[in-house]
């Protein structure tokens, strides 16, 4: 369990980087959309712990204050090697495979006999347009 090593800029860097609503980087609050280093915050918001120390906090009734995952940002993973092992690295997939993910999920939820692959991404494309047309995705 470590203390996250929080930027006295953390406010300001959520308030110029518009990243209210997201996930900010948790030790800078700055917008990281892309980030493929995360981290499991506890305490309410005030620690970084690993998924055993998670585990262990959540059966003493700490459940509450687990925060979940949050990511940290390229910047911060350079200037805070400390964080290094408690680091869980988000694999990176090539377009197209996102359909592969989107499906399996779609046949967990429905069943496999009534999951039919072309009413999914139908229905994908339609949502993803949806999320668009709104603002709240951007191209990618
Ligand atoms: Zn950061």
């Amino acid at each position: 369990m470590i203390d996250i090593p929080f930027d006295p800029k953390f406010s300001d860097n959520m308030d110029r980087t518009h990243s209210h609503g997201n996930y900010p980087c948790a030790v800078c609050g700055c917008n990281a959309p892309r980030a493929k280093a995360w981290v499991h915050v506890h305490g309410g918001g005030d620690v970084i712990v690993t998924e055993e120390e998670s585990e262990q906090l959540n059966n003493s009734e700490e459940v509450r204050a687990d925060m979940g995952m949050w990511p940290i940002g390229e910047d911060c993973r350079k200037k805070h090697p400390e964080l290094e092992s408690y680091l869980q690295i988000k694999p990176t997939i090539k377009a197209g495979e996102w359909k592969a993910l989107f499906f399996d999920l779609y046949r967990e939820i429905s069943g496999k006999e009534l999951a039919d692959e072309t009413l999914c991404m139908q229905e994908a494309y339609h949502r993803l347009a949806t999320l668009k047309a709104n603002g709240i995705i951007k191209e990618g």
